[in-house]
């Protein structure tokens, strides 16, 4: 039942696709940068606290976290989140 779809898109072009969140993030909002880390409004909640709850570490500059709604991921999982698409489409969709 959570067996992930079979994909014919390579580790490489995934990899690719993490690479970019920054750029495709900021495609979709602003994202502001404070100190060492770029924040933002969080997409996927709307309760409070929702200003700048949204957080890229430069430390870790592949992955997202909201630290309001908990939610996580790399560029291809906010954008399948996003808009509602499958992980496959999120990859060929940040491409
Ligand atoms: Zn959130």
């Amino acid at each position: 039942m959570s067996k992930k779809p079979k994909t014919n898109i390579s580790q490489e072009n995934i990899n690719e696709a993490r690479s970019m969140l920054k750029i495709t993030i900021s495609r979709y909002f602003p994202l502001k940068r404070k100190q060492h880390r770029l924040v933002g409004l969080c997409p996927f909640h709307t309760e409070e606290p929702h200003y700048l709850s949204f957080n890229i570490s430069d430390k870790r500059p592949d992955e997202w976290i909201c630290y309001a709604c908990k939610r996580r991921g790399d560029a291809i999982d906010f954008v399948s989140q996003f808009m509602k698409i499958s992980y496959e489409k999120a990859i060929k969709e940040i491409a």
